[in-house]
C-alpha cells in the first residue's frame, strides 16, 4: 500500500509547460576513506590534524592527499600545527542533514601554516562581524566522547 506522504506516490505538477515530478532519495552506503583514514582517525583518537607531505617538492597537503599532484610521487603523513589563517569565510544559513540544527553558523577557508591550501571548516568563538581575512586561528577538538572521526569533530577558533 502506497505511503500517502511518500512524495514518490504524489501525482505530478506541470507548471509552465515542465513536468515537476516529486521524488524521494533515502541512500545509505558505506564510505571507506582508503589511504585518508589516518586523518580521521587520528582526530577521533588524537585531536590531532594530519597533512601529507611530498617527499620530493615539500608540498604540504591538507586536506591530505595520498600522492603529489606536481611530483607524482606517494606522499608522507605529517602532523599539522593546527594554526593558520582565515582566507575566506561566510555564514551559512541554510544547510542539510546532521547539520540543519547548527545553522546559523560560520564556515571559513584556514590556511594552515606550511600548508599549500585552505582547509574549510566552521569556525566559532567570534561573532561573524568581528571575523576577518588574515586572522588568526588554531583548530580545537571536540570533547573525546563527542567525537566520532568526522569533519566536524574540530573546528577553528580564534587565536590572538
Ligand atoms: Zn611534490
Amino acid at each position: 500500500m502506497a505511503d500517502e506522504k511518500d512524495p514518490r506516490f504524489v501525482p505530478i505538477k506541470v507548471e509552465d509547460g515542465f513536468v515537476i515530478m516529486p521524488d524521494r532519495w533515502k541512500v545509505d552506503f558505506l564510505a571507506s576513506m582508503g589511504e585518508l583514514s589516518r586523518f580521521f582517525i587520528e582526530m577521533k583518537e588524537n585531536a590531532r590534524l594530519m597533512g601529507m607531505k611530498c617527499p620530493r617538492c615539500g608540498s604540504v597537503y591538507c586536506w591530505p592527499r595520498s600522492w603529489c599532484h606536481d611530483c607524482y610521487v606517494d606522499t608522507e603523513w605529517v602532523e599539522m600545527s593546527g594554526k593558520g589563517k582565515v582566507t575566506v569565510f561566510g555564514q551559512v544559513e541554510v544547510s542539510l542533514n546532521d547539520i540543519k540544527k547548527d545553522v546559523p553558523f560560520i564556515q571559513g577557508g584556514v590556511h594552515l601554516e606550511g600548508a599549500r591550501y585552505v582547509l574549510v571548516s566552521c569556525i566559532r568563538e567570534i561573532a561573524f562581524e568581528d571575523l576577518y581575512t588574515g586572522m588568526p586561528v588554531r583548530a580545537e577538538f571536540l570533547p573525546p566522547e563527542e567525537r566520532t572521526g568526522r569533519i566536524r569533530d574540530f573546528y577553528f577558533v580564534p587565536d590572538e
